[in-house]
């Protein structure tokens, strides 16, 4: 994964959805064409919040909801069921410039968890909340709750009857992880990261975790230091394996090499991804990262992973496959 055209911008934002994506051969082109187009709504959301006056925090909220809101990923609507068949959605959230950050983690009722994680952030004194708890506070801030049949699809369904059917193996978070005869149910986790013209950084990471989760079960995405990362040096937001994400703090561990080493963004993405996530599972995830002079990192040890950025001049770029740029 060396070699490719490194990418710098002023200000903008990159996003991923997961690195659950389908091989090519299955990748209808219909198919590929409504991956790219959310993709592309996506950065062109958080781009035109950049432009209205908005912060990074604006633009990866206003990023990661169109993912949310589209049935293609697993966040929001679209979510994997667990294994009662159940959606329960995790979202976390992070401001580089002082720090602060917010997170949920097993919502139901909520249409875009990555808001809630924000107002968790804004308008509590806590940093994360679960549950009930968290649904609770969803309605003193407004949030009204939406009917579970907003999240489900017919496809994810499907995927948890397999998922059960595998009880026992291996649980499947991962694109790879076996054949189906539904392509449409491998897409993955969404998350943002965004450079601001103030040169604040944000990250935020939503999800629906993986099909057929035991009951209570919560991933990297809504643990800040595993799935979401944000600092004065770096955003990252990350997607695969949660449980490997949360023992290696992978998202901090970014900053950590950057900090400590004075690693670049790219040699640090680049060894926690292919030295220490993948020596521990290989082909088990990805991330997309920014630092605070504009580079931008997609960098991922899986076959795909669905992707894009955007800068100043709000060309959207999108890719499923091939090399990120690590
Ligand atoms: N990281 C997510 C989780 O473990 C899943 C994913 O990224 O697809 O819940």
């Amino acid at each position: 994964m060396s070699g490719a055209a490194r990418v710098r911008i002023a200000h903008g934002v990159a996003i991923h959805g997961g690195v659950g994506t389908l091989t090519p051969e299955r990748m209808t082109p219909e198919l590929k064409a409504a991956y790219e187009a959310d993709l592309a709504a996506s950065l062109q959301a958080g781009r035109s919040a950049l432009d209205q006056g908005g912060d990074a925090v604006d633009a990866v909220v206003a990023a990661v909801c169109v993912l949310e809101d589209s049935p293609h990923f697993n966040a929001g609507r679209g979510s994997n069921y667990d294994e009662r068949g159940v959606i329960t959605m995790d979202a976390s959230i992070m401001r580089g410039a002082d720090g602060d950050a917010g997170a949920v983690a097993g919502v139901t009722g909520v249409r875009n968890p990555v808001v809630l994680a924000r107002r968790v952030m804004e308008r509590s004194e806590h940093l994360m909340l679960i549950g009930e708890g968290a649904e609770a506070f969803a309605r003193t801030q407004g949030l009204e709750p939406v009917d579970p049949g907003w999240f489900g699809t017919e496809r994810r369904r499907a995927e948890l009857l397999r998922a059960l059917e595998r009880r026992g193996g291996r649980p499947n978070v991962l694109g790879d992880a076996e054949p189906t005869s539904d392509p449409t149910s491998k897409a993955g986790t969404v998350g943002a990261v965004a450079l601001d013209r103030s040169g604040t950084l944000a990250a935020a990471t939503s999800t629906g975790g993986m099909a057929g989760k035991t009951w209570g079960r919560v991933g990297d995405t809504p643990i800040i230091g595993a799935g979401t990362w944000a600092s004065p040096r770096c955003a990252v937001s990350c997607t695969g394996w949660g449980e490997y994400f949360i023992r290696l703090a992978l998202a901090h561990a970014v900053e950590a090499r950057m900090a400590l080493t004075g690693a670049s963004l790219s040699e640090a993405v680049r060894a926690v991804i292919w030295d220490e996530l993948a020596r521990q599972v290989p082909r088990s995830g990805g991330l997309v990262a920014l630092d605070a002079d504009g580079h931008v990192e997609l960098c991922f040890n899986t076959p795909g992973m669905y992707r894009g950025w955007v800068g100043e001049d709000g060309v959207p770029h999108v890719d499923i496959w091939g090399e990120g740029t690590s």
